[in-house]
């Protein structure tokens, strides 16, 4: 395992939030070696007290269930050195004297990834260390391939298995369950098919708004942060057919066979499957029963530039040319400010052929992902039978209890070298073909944006 964690934007949302809360859970579950340190790195210029009393202050905002002594033990572990990544000199004094091999963790905005990838190559990234990026992977499929090109020259013989790229959907034990659901349960295999589920719909609904990211969020937009990455690693999950094994390789390679087979969208099929709106004023949903937050549209958000009208919600319908998928859509919805907080796969059953069940609602088996729901499974009879006896069946069951937070197995698997939870480079590439088409017709406003009140279900 890896001991030197050299973590890049340590100042930053994502380090603040869920890395350094990750690694104090890690430490708490007594994973990490007793010799673990982390050298932490960002512009702003800070002594390892200052740095040490970010830390604290974050593990009590963000992770303050976990016990004293690990929040006390990881803060203890962590130095700082002030630096610029865009500058190799200023990366090179970062790396220089500290215990090698080295996990980099790049917890940067993603137009940095290049230029420091460059600088890190440049200062000779010792023998067996990794680098892990952040989502999203490029800003295109142009920018994916080249960050892979780049990253092969700079790791060279380590190849794949130096690079990590993150997309901590797959460290969620929900997401991790999902696939333990489709290896351990015989009964669904068989009707695993377009012969008997009619369509997929895949759930990303948020039910915060921009919460003062414009920086990142504005130059993005929802496809490229959550759709492009997130919901095609779920769909890869839900419609791969099963690996051999678990190894890294049979399952990414199940996993981009899924990408391979999307059928590419035609401009005509981009304005007929899919749908970009962004959120209106509205209040926002208060789970706790208040009134909720008043919100003004996104185009008023601070940083947003309303005129590249980056959308807060999209919708993409896509189908596989699979023989195990022919006639079953894929429903990917995602959005911010929305009335409820949602992220789930729903698959709908097609209805039974019996005349009984033609006005009955489908069947459905519904997986929760991110909360709130449970793992369920809704049976709809038609007229009973029996009169007495209720026609709808639901059979829920509590998601998985998670001994690690998402965040803290992406990191154990950085650390000790596995590459499950990595996202494979051509998997990457594959994601953005299927994507590109839908952003360029995008931009090119072939797809009107709409608009919907935050708090709403989204738009008409
Ligand atoms: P932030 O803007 O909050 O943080 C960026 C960090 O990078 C800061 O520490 C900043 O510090 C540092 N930084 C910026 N420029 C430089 C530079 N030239 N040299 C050294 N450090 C620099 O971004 P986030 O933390 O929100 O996001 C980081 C990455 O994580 C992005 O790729 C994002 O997509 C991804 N991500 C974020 C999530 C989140 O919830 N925040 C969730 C999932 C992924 P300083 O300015 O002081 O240098």
């Amino acid at each position: 395992m890896i001991k030197t964690l050299v973590l890049l934007g340590a100042t930053g949302d994502l380090a603040g939030r869920f890395l350094l809360p990750a690694l104090a859970a890690l430490r708490a579950a007594e994973r990490l070696p007793d010799d673990f340190r982390v050298i932490a790195g960002a512009r702003e210029d800070l002594d390892d007290p200052a740095f040490q009393c970010f830390v604290a202050e974050r593990l009590e905002r963000h992770a303050p269930h976990l016990p004293d002594a690990a929040r006390a033990d990881l803060i203890q572990t962590v130095r700082y050195r002030p630096t610029d990544v865009t500058d190799p000199a200023s990366v090179s004094g970062l790396l220089s004297g500290i215990r090698q091999p080295v996990a980099v963790y790049l917890a940067l905005p993603p137009s940095l990834y290049a230029p420091v990838v460059t600088a890190l190559g440049a200062a000779g990234l010792p023998v067996g260390s990794r680098i892990a990026l952040e989502k999203p992977f490029g800003e295109s499929l142009d920018g994916a391939l080249a960050l892979n090109r780049l990253l092969t020259e700079v790791i060279g013989a380590a190849g794949e298995q130096a690079v990590f790229r993150v997309d901590h959907v797959l460290g969620l034990a929900t997401v991790q369950n999902l696939l333990a659901l489709r290896l351990s349960n015989r009964v669904l295999e068989p009707v695993w098919n377009g012969r008997h589920i009619e369509q997929i719909d895949i759930l990303w609904e948020e039910d915060l708004g921009l919460e003062g990211r414009a920086g990142y969020f504005d130059r993005s937009g929802t496809l490229r942060d959550v759709v492009q990455n997130h919901m095609l690693q779920i769909m890869s999950l839900i419609a791969m057919d099963l690996p051999a094994s678990l190894d890294e390789h049979a399952l990414r390679d199940r996993k981009v066979d899924v990408l391979r087979a999307v059928r590419i969208l035609s401009r005509d099929d981009v304005v007929a499957r899919t749908r970009r709106a962004r959120y209106g004023a509205g209040r926002l949903y208060d789970p706790t029963g208040g009134a909720g937050r008043v919100v003004s549209a996104y185009r008023d958000e601070g940083g947003v530039d309303a005129a590249r009208g980056t959308e807060t919600f999209a919708e993409v319908v896509l189908d596989l040319a699979s023989e195990r998928w022919a006639g079953t859509r894929f429903l990917l919805r995602a959005g911010k400010a929305l009335r409820r907080r949602r992220k789930q796969v729903t698959v709908r059953f097609r209805p039974a052929e019996h005349p009984s069940a033609r006005s009955a609602p489908a069947n459905e088996l519904r997986i929760g992902l991110d909360g709130p729901e449970d793992l369920a499974l809704h049976l709809t009879g038609g007229a009973p039978l029996d009169p007495s006896c209720p026609a709808p069946v639901s059979f829920a069951a509590p998601p998985p209890a998670a001994d690690l937070p998402a965040y803290g197995r992406v990191l154990l698997d950085v650390l000790s070298g596995g590459s499950t939870l990595s996202v494979r480079g051509d998997e990457s590439e594959a994601a953005w073909r299927v994507m590109m088409p839908v952003l360029d017709a995008w931009s090119a406003g072939l797809v009107p944006l709409e608009e919907y009140p935050a708090g709403s279900a989204g738009p008409p």
